[in-house]
């Protein structure tokens, strides 16, 4: 049965492929390095601890994290920088934040008076004020404060005691929608230069920024070449996935992360369903809802089957001229997003050269909350 590939492996399956994993940790901590710009990845796309480690040891200065959850996941596994990079708000959630902050370092985001003002309330009294960033909404609408507003929330702050404001951030989310790799490039550089602008006009104001933040895998290339930049928070770049080799941000070759399956069942020439349905490879069909890929996942080596239909456990694929499976085959499949795929499942198989090497756990998968 030589085309079962991995005989150890029981389907569906994540699987992460350690050479091109560490190579592509490599090459971004290279790129921040030679801008003299810090990295922070976020940790949300993989969510293990053993990649988390390698991140700090090619030089992260932390993890970012969307979740609290995420970050106490973390912490229970010996890791102790975070920057929650989400509104936080709520007694419960800022209940947790305080725990945290007194057994981790802590930054978090503002970007609302209601936010600045229960965070204050929640941090004072204690001995180290916690660090905050400004979120700056450069044109995606998801969250932020326009950049005309910041220093309203900048002054508030600064009235607080039990907060230190360190600088600012933007999620550069909209270098998803520009499928042009230098038109990328340039509007993610121009959503860096109005975060470095606020910034400059916050200095101007007495306030003391330390920290320009940006973060995503396709702005990254643009974001890094803007004078002012600090850090930069990718997460995709450890696995990458069809998403963005569509926008041509990497090729397949740097795809580190893939769901084994097994073909169940081949009634048809044309037709063949395998053991990873919507629960393992996910609906998704492009970050942030950009619809931008063919079928719900792409087979390495057989560009002429599409995943053509998902039910929960069943996949549907089309075979077209000329291709063949057969019953009991396994199947690599490069996800449309990985990050998604990778909080589907509980272990990640760890291969290297093809052969299995480890087994790592997703010990932040699940973290809702
Ligand atoms: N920072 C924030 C606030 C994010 O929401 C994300 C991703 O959604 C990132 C950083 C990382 O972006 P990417 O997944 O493109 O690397």
């Amino acid at each position: 049965m030589a085309y079962v590939r991995w005989p150890e492996l029981d389907t569906p399956c994540l699987r992460v492929d350690l050479e091109r994993l560490e190579r592509n940790l490599r090459e971004m901590a290279a790129a921040a390095r030679e801008r003299g710009v810090q990295m922070r990845p976020h940790i949300k796309t993989h969510k293990m601890a053993e990649i988390a480690r390698r991140q700090l040891e090619l030089g992260a200065i932390g993890l970012t994290v969307a979740k609290l959850s995420e970050a106490e996941a973390l912490t229970a596994a010996g890791f102790d920088d975070f920057f929650v990079c989400y509104p936080l708000l709520g007694t419960l959630k800022l209940r947790r934040l305080l725990e945290l902050s007194r057994r981790v370092r802590v930054m978090t985001i503002v970007e609302s008076f209601e936010g600045v003002g229960q965070l204050a309330a929640t941090m004072a009294g204690e001995a180290t004020p916690l660090d905050v960033l400004i979120k700056i909404d450069t044109g995606m609408h998801r969250v932020g404060v326009p950049p005309e507003r910041a220093h309203d929330i900048a002054w508030l702050v600064a009235t607080q005691q039990g907060l230190r404001l360190r600088g600012v951030c933007i999620h550069e989310g909209l270098s998803y929608g520009e499928p042009d790799a230098e038109k990328r490039a340039a509007l993610a550089a121009e959503h860096a230069a109005r975060a470095v602008e606020v910034a400059n006009d916050l200095r101007r104001r007495g306030h003391n920024i330390e920290i320009v933040s940006t973060g995503s895998t396709p702005g990254a290339r643009g974001t890094l070449q803007v004078e002012g930049v600090t850090e930069i928070r990718p997460g995709n770049y450890a696995f990458y996935d069809g998403t963005q080799v569509s926008l041509g941000t990497t090729d397949w070759d740097h795809c580190a992360i893939s769901v084994v399956a097994t073909v169940v069942s081949h009634s048809a020439p044309d037709r063949a369903v395998i053991d990873a349905g919507s629960k393992a490879l996910t609906v998704d069909r492009g970050a942030h809802g950009t619809s931008t890929l063919t079928g719900y996942g792409t087979i390495r080596g057989r560009p002429g089957i599409v995943i053509e239909r998902l039910s929960e456990e069943h996949g549907w694929l089309k075979l077209q001229d000329g291709e063949t499976l057969q019953l009991g085959e396994q199947l690599d499949i490069i996800p449309n997003h990985a990050c998604p795929v990778a909080n589907n499942f509980p272990t990640a198989t760890i291969t290297r050269a093809g052969q299995v090497i480890d087994r790592w756990n997703v010990i932040a998968r699940g973290c809702m909350t």
